[in-house]
């Protein structure tokens, strides 16, 4: 049958959103579980294995999905896997994208595999929705607002903050400017005037609280260019309502036409989980991955080489008549 095989490297937050997804589809059949830990730790819907074992499966197996971190581990397991099997990521190291494409077009092109890297909301969708707003509307400019949604790199920041002892970071669009590039004034905005940045900080009982709000506000790169405001709170409302992975965000094309008509292009997400809408687009990029195999392709990939069609699981016929 032309069901696709689906292996899962790294069962974190992503790699569970992968299992969800792919046990909901019933085109992909998820094989195992791929992981640094022990195995027998590691409670799955499949059994879990070392990323050793993965060498035994280059039968079973059509896809990896790779579930690890962008900063270390990615780097590590995309060539390695790649050299075996169709692989699947997310990395999103915008600046290092060019460089880790470089690596795994190398290794997949020899192995004659497929490797669709970078694919989720963003980069992925977003990425995507960037691109067709300039090529559709070349006279215009493109705007992106990530929010309201958990930034982990900026709450590990808040982390870092002496007597800090846990921490959540929101990053929320501007209101203003999201409304300003809606009217279509295309407007010139600067890196405080799009978005701002709210903490819900946890101390530790004798830190003193003025002391670390001035210390995060003032943090270079992360919290200096913006306006940011920290609430202290315990560490029970934390859990009761900060431990949700809430994220989305807008991609604007705000541009002319011809005559000069004004258009603006939208797409926008309220995602109630980030590793999970991530997970389900990973897992819908790992059919199409499936597919442009099949249909000879060989390399590394990202979201924009990939046809629309091969993320779906129905026939091309099926969606002529239904969504076209
Ligand atoms: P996690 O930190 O949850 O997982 C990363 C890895 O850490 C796992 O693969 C797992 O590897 C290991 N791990 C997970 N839980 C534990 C644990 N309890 N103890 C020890 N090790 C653990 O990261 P996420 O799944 O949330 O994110 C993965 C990546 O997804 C991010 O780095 C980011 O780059 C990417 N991402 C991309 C998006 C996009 O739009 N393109 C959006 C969101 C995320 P192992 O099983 O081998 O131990």
């Amino acid at each position: 049958n032309n069901t696709v095989k689906i292996g899962i490297v790294g069962y974190g937050n992503l790699g569970r959103g992968v299992e969800l997804a792919v046990n909901r589809s019933s085109d992909m059949e998820l094989v195992a579980v791929f992981t640094r830990r022990e195995p027998s730790s590691i409670q799955a819907s499949v059994p879990a294995y070392t990323i050793e074992d993965a060498a035994k499966f280059v039968d079973k197996i059509d896809v990896m999905v790779l579930c690890g971190g962008s900063a270390t581990d990615l780097p590590e397991q995309g060539p390695l896997f790649a050299r075996s099997f169709h692989t699947v990521d997310s990395f999103d190291r915008h600046a290092k994208i060019p460089e880790y494409f470089a690596a795994m077009d190398e290794v997949a092109t020899a192995a004659g595999k497929i490797s669709v890297i970078s694919t989720g909301w963003d980069p992925g969708l977003f990425s995507l929705h960037r691109m067709l707003g300039e090529a559709i509307l070349p006279e215009g400019n493109e705007y992106t607002f990530w929010g309201k949604g958990v930034s982990q790199g900026h709450s590990d920041a808040i982390r870092r903050v002496p007597g800090v002892k846990n921490g959540v970071q929101y990053t929320i669009p501007s209101e203003d400017a999201v409304q300003r590039v809606r009217d279509g004034e295309n407007p010139d905005l600067t890196t405080r005037e799009k978005h701002i940045r709210v903490c819900y900080v946890v101390k530790d009982v004798h830190a003193d609280a003025d002391k670390i709000e001035s210390e995060i506000k003032t943090m270079p790169n992360y919290f200096a260019d913006y306006d940011t405001t920290v609430y202290f709170i315990t560490e029970e409302q934390l859990q009761a309502e900060h431990a949700a992975m809430p994220h989305g965000g807008t991609v604007l094309r705000s541009g002319t036409t011809g005559s000069g008509n004004k258009q603006i292009m939208e797409f926008g997400l309220q995602l109630g989980s980030n590793p999970e809408f991530t997970a389900s687009v990973v897992a819908a990029s790992a059919r199409a991955a499936y597919k442009m195999a099949a249909a000879g392709q060989r390399g590394a990939k990202t979201i924009f080489d990939i046809p629309p069609a091969y993320l779906s699981s129905e026939s091309p016929a099926s969606l002529r008549k239904r969504l076209l």
